[in-house]
């Protein structure tokens, strides 16, 4: 898992997501230990050593008691808490979701595309779907709260910081990457969308 999350990271700061060493991403391993990645990592060099193990309060642990966590650590753990079935949280700040949601509230709405059926369980183009937006906020206390209470809008595992990025997750690597290259490609299309009318 270390090495495949490690590639995935290192191709999605190639599309220009993860810019001056930001984002964040973590999974859940066979013992249900979770581990994060090491905050300040640039993520064009991310390697398999760059992960590290957590207490459930976002402090390290074990080998890495010492080393800092990702700031949003606690984002993580909480998606893990609410969600229990998820084994990998990926997070992103793509220039595509971070300018659609300075434009919108606290939902962004798709219909029409083909691409919503990257969202497990979405079965038509069809369907109106919404991604809920979340307030961006370095108190990572009160965004627990906030996430806490808008659980029942993560119909398709993922949302959206406003100005900030997405987060995506899944039960497995490829599906936690489903999830966060869906959203992008939804936002992007909605985006251009946007400047055309
Ligand atoms: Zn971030």
């Amino acid at each position: 898992m270390k090495e495949q999350l490690a590639q995935i990271i290192r191709d999605l700061n190639l599309k220009g997501w993860s810019p001056a060493t930001s984002t964040n991403y973590s999974f859940k391993d066979d013992q249900g230990q979770l581990w994060v990645s090491k905050s300040g990592r640039d993520k064009a060099y991310f390697e398999a050593e760059d992960f590290m193990t957590i207490t459930d309060e976002g402090k390290g642990m074990g080998a890495y008691e010492t080393v800092k966590p990702s700031d949003e650590t606690l984002i993580h753990i909480k998606i893990y808490a609410l969600f229990p079935e998820t084994k990998v949280v990926l997070h992103s700040h793509a220039e595509g979701p971070v300018v659609l949601s300075m434009l919108e509230s606290e939902q962004v709405a798709f219909q029409g595309f083909e691409v919503q059926k990257g969202f497990k369980g979405q079965t038509s183009h069809e369907d109106q779907i919404q991604i809920p937006i979340i307030e961006n906020a370095q108190d990572m206390i009160l965004f627990q709260s906030w996430m806490e209470e808008r659980k029942n809008e993560f119909q398709h595992y993922c949302f959206i910081i406003k100005g900030h990025g997405t987060y995506a997750w899944g039960n497995s690597l490829f599906e936690a990457k489903r999830h966060l290259e869906t959203l992008d490609y939804l936002c992007s299309c909605k985006l251009a969308l946007k400047k055309i009318k």
